[in-house]
């Protein structure tokens, strides 16, 4: 049945996801499925050059790494989803409120008919009890105009109130969307959004624009060792650092597992160099105790790049920029940070 709906082409993209699953030993899951049609399909440039990243670099399809690859382009889509019934929900709300002020509004125009009704039949009026009689249906008339506007006011509160209460739901759900679960800092999501603003910025006031990655220097043997909660320890340590010593400006995401960076807007090099180091010395000088047994787990280090904007480059050229820039910081002995001139600093340096 499935056959006929998806029809041929359909039917190719699947047989194409499955085979690449199938070559890069990704499991069958239905999460991986759609991540792999997605890439088959070409349908997510982002996902679709993260994926052709590992894929030319070798990376491994680790279980990790397909959960990442899920969560940062699926994910996102349940939360627009989420957006997008909350925004359903609000117009729900809005029709049924100018339902309730359209009702008002025929009752507000029967309630003049009948006063102008009755002006007219007291010109003509000698009779008390014909008086007594209109009185009594005008104060029926006013009770019930009153009722009306009672419920319409409270109708009215409780729809502010509903209101109120999407608006701070989706609030809470974008917040959430954009913070990394683990640090609490912003995740890629936000870092991504929030570079792609920043380069406007600079290129509509010829401010400068920096951007540092930092990456944690021999992790894995540190994970290796102490195990994946005490590395998640380190994590949160390492992106405390980077927040401390960064200004309200910048903004400090977790840009991969290990890996962060530093988005400064109006910050020249040479800042964000200086910046940098005091990140770098932090971290190097901070004696780590392992928080469940208060084991001595050494020191550990980071290594950073830094590009400046040059004004007339892609978000992708000026983070690979600041990724060659860590990269060479890594080659040359990390512990270090490198900028655009290839300078490095480092403990060892003069
Ligand atoms: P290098 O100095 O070259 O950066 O070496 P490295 O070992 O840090 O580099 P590599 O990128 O090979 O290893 C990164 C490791 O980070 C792999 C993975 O085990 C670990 N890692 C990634 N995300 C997380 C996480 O969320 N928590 C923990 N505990 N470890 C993570
Ligand atoms: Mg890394
Ligand atoms: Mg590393």
């Amino acid at each position: 049945m499935n056959g006929r709906l998806l029809g041929n082409e359909g039917r190719d993209h699947a047989q194409k996801a499955l085979n690449l699953m199938e070559q890069f030993n990704v499991p069958p899951t239905p999460e991986n499925y759609a991540v792999w049609v997605s890439f088959a399909t070409d349908s997510n440039p982002e996902l679709c050059n993260s994926i052709k990243t590992r894929i030319e670099t070798n990376e491994e399809f680790t279980d990790a790494v397909s959960a990442d690859l899920f969560e940062q382009y699926f994910q996102w889509k349940a939360v627009q989803d989420a957006v997008l019934e909350s925004g359903g929900a609000m117009s729900r709300e809005l029709g049924a409120v100018k339902q309730s002020l359209e009702a008002a509004e025929r009752d507000t125009a029967a309630y003049g008919e009948a006063l102008q009704g009755a002006s007219t039949e007291l010109e003509g009026l000698r009779d008390p009890n014909g008086m007594k009689v209109l009185v009594e249906s005008l104060v029926s008339a006013t009770a019930k105009m009153q009722r009306r506007s009672q419920d319409l006011e409270k109708r009215l509160q409780e729809t502010s109130n509903e209101v109120t209460q999407l608006r701070s739901n989706l609030e809470k759900v974008r917040e959430e969307a954009m913070t990394d679960a683990l640090t609490g800092i912003a995740n890629r999501k936000r870092f991504d959004e929030f570079l792609r603003k920043a380069r406007r910025g600079a290129d509509g006031n010829q401010k400068p624009l920096s951007l540092v990655l930092c990456d944690i220097d021999f992790f894995k043997r540190f994970n290796d060792t102490w195990g994946h909660q005490t590395g998640d320890q380190i994590i949160r340590f390492v992106a405390g650092c980077l927040t401390r010593h960064s200004d309200d400006a910048h903004l400090v995401a977790r840009y991969g597992g290990e890996e962060f960076g530093i988005v400064m807007p109006n910050t020249s090099p040479a800042d964000a160099a200086q910046i940098s180091e005091k990140i770098r010395r932090t971290v190097e000088s901070k004696k780590l105790l392992r928080k469940s047994t208060n084991e001595d787990l050494g020191n550990i280090t980071v290594s950073l790049g830094i590009a400046n904007y040059s004004g007339n480059e892609s978000i992708e050229e000026l983070i690979e920029r600041a990724d060659s820039n860590l990269y060479r910081s890594k080659t040359e002995g990390r512990n270090r940070l490198t900028d655009d001139k290839g300078e490095e600093s480092s403990a060892n340096a003069a």
